[in-house]
Formats: structure tokens, sequence, C-alpha cells
């Protein structure tokens, strides 16, 4: 006979609501056994978790895609994830030649490069001009307002992020809008020619569509009398030396090393198997975080006794209130990697552990009744990432 533990999440093994110590009891009744899978903390919560928890997890395969020639896409804002007003996560990807159209929106854009090559153009309100390529952990930053492109050079996927929970990506200020909704006097009196050369332009909104690769930087002609951007919109992530600490890595990218991203601070974290993101929060505001790859659970606790624990995958896009604790554990066999991006200039963290080895010693142990054992092991430089031999998470 199976124990209620060796129930809980072996392959193979269809996974029931009953936690160690025997309380639950098993469902047989309709059920999806894919989900519960994958959530094996929903299905049976750490017996630390209570009270009343908004939902902080949303995965990008429950939501729709929107298809076209030359790519798809699809999002995740405060409509999928009520609790997320903050920023709003888009998940594009573009074929070889593939065009997001030229557009512009009220919202700062902050872009992570997921796969493959693509091109981005912008100009600013000075009539300087920009132009990049970018590749797989490169990060574009567009100000609010500034008009841009992206055409795909191979097969590539990025995640778009915008400074308000609300936005869609499908109601931006386009240029084929705004042709389509302007008379064609009004084009030929702004441009200078004829009626006629308008005879073939889109009548709605194109979004994205399908067009050649481009030639190489090189061929492009777009220099400006006016020069170029003064700051660059590009910012290569993967080539900046990260933090390192026992468990894993960490690079911090805000507008101290990205000077234009004045809106979005953000952190990419790696944490290996049997490591940690320590427990910690964030004093400046919400987090929304993007899962990349492998696999975790994060327990946030809300205070006045509220406390859950969600899992999360490559996909999963999670949220974290404004200075509630948190830590996420790798419960997987590969490194867990995820971002954890917020609406702010800066990237600002509180670590508990440094919080504790920077307070009067008697004061720590009075108030949670501990001794020398833990207060010699405090340790007042910040480690984000976490792992002790003896002391790790292990899947079950
Ligand atoms: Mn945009
Ligand atoms: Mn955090």
């Amino acid at each position: 006979m199976n124990s209620p533990k060796r129930n809980q999440g072996m392959n193979g093994i269809v996974p029931q609501p009953i936690r160690y110590d025997g309380a639950g009891g098993i469902d047989t009744g309709p059920r999806d056994i894919m989900r519960d899978k994958e959530n094996p903390n929903m299905l049976v919560p750490p017996n630390t978790d209570a009270g009343l928890v908004p939902n902080l997890k949303f995965s990008f395969s429950d939501t729709p895609m929107t298809l076209n020639h030359g790519g798809w896409s699809r999002k995740i804002t405060a409509r999928e994830l009520p609790i997320a007003t903050t920023l709003a996560g888009v998940n594009m990807s573009l074929t070889p030649g593939g065009v997001r159209e030229l557009h512009w929106h009220q919202q700062a854009e902050w872009s992570y490069m997921l796969l493959g090559r693509a091109r981005i153009t912008a100009i600013d309100q000075d009539g300087r001009s920009f132009i990049a390529d970018v590749g797989p952990g490169d990060l574009w930053y567009f100000p609010p307002g500034l008009p841009h492109s992206i055409q795909g050079l191979e097969h590539c996927e990025f995640l778009l992020v915008f400074d308000d929970g609300n936005f869609s990506d499908l109601h931006t200020l386009s240029i084929s809008d705004w042709f389509a909704h302007t008379p064609k006097e009004v084009l030929s009196a702004n441009f200078g020619v004829p009626i006629s050369a308008f005879d073939n332009i889109p009548t709605e909104q194109v979004y994205i569509y399908q067009d050649n690769v481009p030639g190489p930087l090189e061929s492009v002609n777009m220099q400006s009398p006016y020069g170029t951007i003064p700051i660059s919109f590009k910012y290569q992530l993967l080539a900046q030396t990260p933090i390192k600490t026992p468990g894993g890595s960490v690079r911090i990218v805000d507008s101290r090393n990205f000077p234009i991203s004045q809106k979005i601070a953000a952190a990419l974290v790696e944490v290996e198997p049997g490591a940690m993101r320590e427990l910690h929060w964030h004093p400046n505001n919400d987090e929304w975080q993007y899962y990349l790859a492998g696999q975790g659970r994060m327990t946030v606790v809300l205070g006045d006794g509220n406390a859950r624990t969600f899992d999360y995958r490559a996909g999963d896009v999670g949220y974290v209130p404004f200075a509630t604790g948190h830590y996420i554990q790798n419960t997987g066999t590969e490194s867990l990697w995820f971002l954890e991006v917020f609406k702010s200039n800066l990237f600002e963290d509180v670590s508990l552990n440094q919080l504790m080895a920077l307070t009067p010693q008697e004061l720590v142990k009075g108030n949670l009744h501990v001794g020398p054992e833990l207060i010699h092991a405090l340790r007042k430089e910040k480690w984000p990432v976490v792992k002790y031999p003896g002391f790790s998470y292990y899947p079950r």
C-alpha cells in the first residue's frame, strides 16, 4: 500500500489531497489530474499556508493566441490576473521577416529576448534615430510615446512588459490605423503627393504582417541629420557579470546601468536545484515575474496570518504585492530561471537575513526566542540566492 506521502506527485501515481500527517482524503470525483500534478502545493498546501490570499499566478498557456501572418502574440494583464495592476506582459513571436508594425503607446515598453534575433527601430522627439539587432538575453526599452518597430531576422520570441496592468498591445497607436482613419485629401496635403499615392493603404490596423528578411544593419539607410539617440534603447543583460552566491546568480538591470529604463527595473535570477531565492521583500513596488525555465514554488506571506504557496514553471507569470514577504524554491532537477520585474527606476530588495544580522542580537533573540546557533549564522552581506548542504528542498 502506498503511503499518503508517496501519493503526492510521483510519476504514474495519481496525486491525492492528503497531507503527510494524514489530513485530507482521496479525490475520486471529477478532476484534472494533469493540472493537479502541476500544482502540488495547491492540492496539498503546506500547513503553514492560511487565510485569504488572492491568485498570484497565471500561465500564458491559459491565454488566447492572436494569430497573424508574420507571428503571434498573447498577453497577461489585470484582466487575466486582477492583482497585477502595475505591469502587463505580452509574449510575442515573429517569423523570419515578420514585423510588429510601427506604433507607439502611452506606456513604457521593456522587453527580454527569449530566443532568435530581431531588429528594432525607433526615433526620439528630436528626430534622432535608433536601430539595433537583438538576440537571446538582450533587452530593449522604449520610453512612453516614442514610435518603434520590431522585425524578426529569424524565428524569434520575446517577452514585452508594459508599466500599466490594464495595457493591451492590440490597442496602441499605429501608423496603419492613423492612415486608415485620415481622409486621403489630408494625407495628400500632408505629404505633398497625389491622392493616388494612397490607393493601396491598409483599411485598418495591421498590427503584425509578413515581410522579407531585411539586409544587414550596414545596408539600412536611416541616417538622421540630428544624429542617433544619445542613450541606447538596448542592453545586453546576459553579458553582465552576475552576482554569484552558493545556489545561483542574479543580474540586476535598472536606470543605474541601463539609463533609459526610467520606469522599469528587473532582475534575472538563477536558482540551482536544491537552492532558493532567499526570504525577502521589495520596499518600492509590486513584483511581476516571468518564469523562463525549470520549476519552482513561491510562498507569499501577506501578513495578518495570510500565506499561500504557488507552483510555477516556464511560461508562467507570478505576482507579489508591494512589501510582502516571499521566497522561491527550485522544485526541479534543472536550474530555475525567472525575471523579477518592477514598475520602478530602481531594483530594490530587503533581505530578512541581512535585516536580522544588522539588528541588535538581544532584540532578535528576545523577539523570536532563538539562540546563538541562529544568531551566529546570520550574514551581514546580502545573498539573493542561498543553498546550504543538508538544508535544501528536494523534490518529493
Ligand atoms: Mn510597443
Ligand atoms: Mn522578490
